[in-house]
């Protein structure tokens, strides 16, 4: 019989490593292919959060699927591992485990997704209660309704949610509501790695800092380790220990969080902090002028160099080399490039 876990000793002490992942759509009656993630790389350490940050469309949800193996058509990998330490130091490739080792072994209690529009995940026929002890039972924890609405009762309360939303259907509740109680639920078996998709989108302001503080206690508390996407580099700002920012499928700078906020080196980088309002500031930010290109067919050489104020004869012909500054740290642009031809 073939081992469920293998030993790896080359991943260091990281809980998880996204190796090398290519991936993306495939249109077929337009033949195209929309290169969405393109041989993007990072690791994610015990006790940490990774942000992953970037405009709408650079593929931050893409990366996300495959990284929990949600892998449907029209969604294709066409190479990569994603390897998560299950415990004991044993390692699952996750992209190449079939469906029933990944919610056997890893869903919920390994690694717990908040999927983009989460408040659309919820079963209407079941109350919100049911949600839970389902969820439960599947991992073989028999537990009363008493025990599921003490732990409601708790986390409701943290992220705002009235305790009697556990006696509702979803569709009594609002899209807000329904996105908290996902993530109380993700959180409910506490999980090694929380993978959280835009986890605020759906929310006021004040709802949104209320969700963030409690995910950032909770990580705290529980020494979890998060990655938390969102195209909001406010929500970095305030939760991330490290970040990765993506630029039209490619991870164009990554490394410490407060290294990335203080001293960016990517231009695109530093056009997003700049797009930052900041305290006691009244103007309003005037954003980053153009858009993201057509991932079906990004511009040749470096994928930002239309909308780069630095922008060199180099960077329209080819893609610029990774750049590894110091520990940890990288950027995928020519101009820290030292083999800038
Ligand atoms: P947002 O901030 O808006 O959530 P994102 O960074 O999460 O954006 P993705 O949703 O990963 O971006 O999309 C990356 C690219 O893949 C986009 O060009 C998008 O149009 C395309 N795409 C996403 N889902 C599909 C799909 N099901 N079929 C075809 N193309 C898709
Ligand atoms: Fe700008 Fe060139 Fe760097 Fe791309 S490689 S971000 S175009 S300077
Ligand atoms: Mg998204």
């Amino acid at each position: 019989m073939t081992p469920l876990y293998t030993q790896i000793n080359s991943v260091g002490s990281s809980i998880l490593v996204a190796e090398n992942i290519d991936g993306g759509y495939i249109v077929p009656d337009r033949r195209l292919f929309i290169h969405a993630v393109d041989n993007v790389s990072f690791t994610l350490e015990g006790n940490e959060v990774l942000g992953i940050a970037g405009e709408s469309g650079c593929g931050k949800s893409t990366l996300a699927k495959i990284v929990y193996g949600v892998i449907e058509p029209p969604l294709i990998v066409r190479r990569g591992r994603v390897l998560i330490d299950v415990g004991n130091r044993n390692l699952i490739d996750i992209l190449s485990s079939d469906r029933e080792t990944i919610r056997r072994e890893i869903m919920w209690k390994t690694l717990s997704y908040i999927p983009q529009n989460s408040m659309n995940v919820l079963n209407p026929m079941k109350r919100i209660r049911d949600h839970f002890i389902e969820t439960l039972k599947f991992h073989g924890i028999e537990v009363s309704k008493k025990d599921v609405v003490n732990y409601t009762r708790e986390v409701f309360n943290s992220v705002g949610l009235p305790i009697d939303a556990t006696n509702a259907y979803p569709h009594q509740l609002s899209g807000g509501m329904r996105q908290r109680v996902v993530i109380a639920l993700a959180l409910m078996l506490k999980p090694r790695v929380v993978l959280a998709d835009e986890p605020t989108t759906a929310v006021d302001v004040v709802t949104q800092l209320g969700i963030l503080s409690f995910l950032k206690e909770w990580q705290k508390e529980t020494k979890c380790s998060m990655i938390v996407i969102s195209h909001d580099m406010g929500v970095h700002a305030y939760m991330d220990n490290r970040i990765a920012i993506m630029y039209a499928g490619n991870i164009v700078e990554y490394g410490d969080a407060e290294k990335v906020f203080t001293d960016p080196l990517h231009p695109y980088t530093k056009l997003l902090i700049e797009s930052l309002i900041k305290k006691g500031e009244k103007s309003i930010k005037k954003g980053i002028l153009g858009s993201p290109p057509n991932l079906a067919n990004p511009p040749p050489g470096c994928r930002f160099h239309p909308r780069c104020p630095y922008a060199m004869d180099i960077c329209r012909k080819e893609e610029p080399l990774e750049t590894r500054i110091g520990n940890n740290y990288r950027v995928k642009c020519w101009l820290y490039s030292n083999s800038r031809r």
